[in-house]
């Protein structure tokens, strides 16, 4: 078992157990929902955003380890980030998961371990459900963030 592999199976178990961040704001400044029908995730993030900083953000939804720990793991990522800067990482993310391009490593950090999804395209509609549904609330969208 390569070290990435041993690595992105211990953050995801980690990040399922015990989601960081999970629950919703009181009063959000932005919000989105998303789904994921292939997989039957569903997901719900809510964000407060001040002088254009993500100050906090929690999601709350249902959905399978890779979902769950994805969305984890991206709330951590996001907090204290500038909007610009989030919307960034959501493209390093996803090129990442989509692609064999270089990915910005430094600035994605744990997120690293998801490279591996590349190789199952039902999967990586998992691990990229959250970040479709963050860039929808940060763009003020009300369409459901889907995967299909
Ligand atoms: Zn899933």
């Amino acid at each position: 078992m390569s070290e990435l592999r041993e690595l992105y199976q211990t953050v995801i178990l980690d990040h399922n157990k015990n989601p960081r961040n999970s629950g919703t704001l009181e009063k959000p400044s932005h919000s989105a929902d998303g789904n994921n029908p292939l997989c039957g995730d569903v997901i719900h993030v809510t964000l407060r955003v001040e002088d254009d900083v993500v100050k906090d953000l929690r999601f709350e939804g249902v959905g399978c380890a890779i979902s769950t720990a994805s969305a984890s793991l991206m709330t951590q990522a996001v907090k204290e980030r500038s909007v610009s800067e989030a919307l960034e990482l959501f493209d390093d993310f996803h090129k990442l998961v989509t692609t064999d391009a270089p990915a910005n490593e430094t600035e994605l950090g744990k997120l690293v371990v998801f490279a591996g999804v590349r190789e199952f395209p039902v999967r990586v509609k998992c691990a990229t459900l959250a970040w479709h549904t963050l860039k929808n609330a940060l763009k003020g969208s009300d369409d459901v963030a889907r995967t299909e």
